[in-house]
């Protein structure tokens, strides 16, 4: 019945109008910044599945962690693939920065990972607290020991709100603060308060977490969007609108940092920079900035908190993290070669999405490009051949400036433009990226979770 019940959703996923089929079409794949054009890889499914008995096991069953599952099972005749996660209600996260703008229902990013978890995928409901890989083991908070030939890790990250003093998840929704991160229950009591924020007015201070954050353009985003909802209600002087930046920089892509510090002082946004949010006490509103100077404390009527963000603690306390460096200092992030996706010490184990230590890159964009390299290596090693896929650091963001406007961002590792779209400039606002953010990127992102795209 469950599994009926999956094709059909399948069938669902798959159905689209005419009008939409043609923009999709236009888009190449209709995978919006989630395409592959541009990536400088090939996703290659070998034609014929290669035989094999191989025990391969997938922690995290998210965006990098389902769409390695279906791309392996398509792969492999005969492998045995173990996906462990607790989790059974999948989240579309590109949306919840619309949710917490006021712009989709909460319903819109809340899915099931059984729609997706493949026919020939055994799916253990547990959480991995121990990553033993001399032993090519992992073992379960359920007590379970679950023994591999190869593994690939995509555990995604866990947001930090203890590294902020006073910050506890529950305060969301209260005394004026508002964090987009994590799940759709957030960002929907982030709408409340950015809801009474447009109205009300006041101090609105908009921050990020230092280091590598997932989808480093949400912070901006939600600043911009709130500016621009508050200019629309015809509220825009009662806001005065602060941005601290923990850095000296709003984005890693030089061309997109340009375009941003002059378009926030144009939109009445100030900038602090080497401002990075370390308390905060909601009775008083009062939140403390970390800065070159000292301390320095802010009163608020509205506040974005963006916590530190780093490897799940079980990731990031085993060998599996690197040792030393910026990677290690900064999140605990898992070791891989940054273009086969490789762990350079186990070379039986993979990894892909927001968990692992690369230059940038955590985006569902990074993940569609990411996936296909881990599966193209991780079945050349079985095959005993030699690793040819290559990762470029791929990502992308649609920078949403407005309601109806956005900038199709796409880069990689050199921080050098790749755009996929002859027809969007990446250095201007355009109504098509927000089309695209708005209404198809969800199906580009359902079907790479199949291992379709
Ligand atoms: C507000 C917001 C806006 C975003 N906007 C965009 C956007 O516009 N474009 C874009 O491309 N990307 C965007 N992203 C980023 C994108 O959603 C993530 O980069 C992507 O989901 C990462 O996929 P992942 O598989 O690495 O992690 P996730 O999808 O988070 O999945 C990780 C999974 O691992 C599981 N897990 C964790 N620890 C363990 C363990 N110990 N044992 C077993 N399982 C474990 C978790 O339960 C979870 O299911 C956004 C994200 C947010 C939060």
């Amino acid at each position: 019945m469950k599994r009926r019940n999956n094709r059909q959703a399948e069938l669902a996923d798959a159905i689209v109008d005419p009008g939409r089929r043609r923009l999709l079409k236009a888009a190449g794949l209709g995978i919006g910044s989630l395409s592959l054009a541009g990536t400088g890889i090939l996703a290659s499914t070998p034609a014929r599945a290669l035989a094999t008995n191989a025990r391969i096991v997938i922690v995290g069953a998210g965006a990098a962690g389902l769409a390695a599952a279906n791309r392996l099972s398509a792969t492999l005749d005969g492998a045995r693939i173990t996906l462990i996660d607790r989790r059974e209600r999948h989240l579309y996260q590109p949306g919840l920065t619309l949710v917490a703008t006021g712009l989709w229902k909460p319903g819109q990013t809340i899915d099931e990972n059984q729609r997706y978890v493949p026919r020939n995928v055994d799916w253990i409901q547990a959480s991995v607290s121990e990553f033993d890989p001399d032993a090519n083991r992992v073992v379960t908070d359920t007590g379970d020991t679950i023994d591999y030939d190869y593994l690939i890790v995509t555990t995604g990250l866990h947001v930090d709100f203890d590294a902020i003093e006073g910050m506890s998840p529950e305060l969301i929704g209260r005394e004026g603060i508002g964090c987009v991160y994590d799940n759709p229950e957030h960002a929907t009591r982030t709408w409340e308060m950015i809801d009474r924020y447009t109205t009300e007015g006041g101090v609105g201070l908009f921050t990020r977490g230092p280091g590598g954050i997932k989808c480093a353009g949400a912070p901006l985003k939600v600043a911009m969007l709130t500016e621009d909802l508050a200019q629309r209600r015809g509220h825009r002087d009662r806001l005065e609108m602060v941005y601290n930046s923990p850095g000296a920089g709003l984005f890693s892509q030089p061309d997109m940092d340009q375009f941003l510090k002059e378009e926030f002082p144009r939109r009445d946004i100030a900038i602090n920079w080497h401002h990075r949010l370390v308390g905060i006490e909601p009775e008083q509103r009062r939140a403390t900035f970390a800065t070159p100077d000292g301390d320095i404390r802010f009163d608020y009527d509205f506040i974005h908190v963006v916590p530190p963000m780093r490897a799940p603690d079980a990731l990031g306390n085993s060998p599996l993290a690197w040792q030393e460096g910026s990677f290690a200092d900064d999140g605990n992030w898992m070791e891989v070669d940054r273009h086969s996706m490789q762990h350079p010490r186990y070379p039986n184990v993979f990894g892909a999405g927001d968990c692992v230590g690369t230059p940038i890159g955590k985006t569902a964009a990074s993940v569609k490009a990411q996936v296909p390299v881990v599966v193209d290596n991780l079945v050349s090693v079985i095959a005993g051949r030699e690793l040819t896929a290559s990762y470029n650091g791929y990502t992308s963001c649609p920078l949403i400036t407005s309601r109806g406007q956005a900038i199709l961002v796409e880069f990689d590792y050199n921080l050098d433009m790749v755009p996929s779209f002859p027809f969007i400039s990446p250095y201007r606002e355009h109504w098509v990226p927000w089309i695209m953010k708005d209404k198809f990127l969800k199906a580009a992102y359902n079907a790479m979770l199949r291992g379709r795209v």
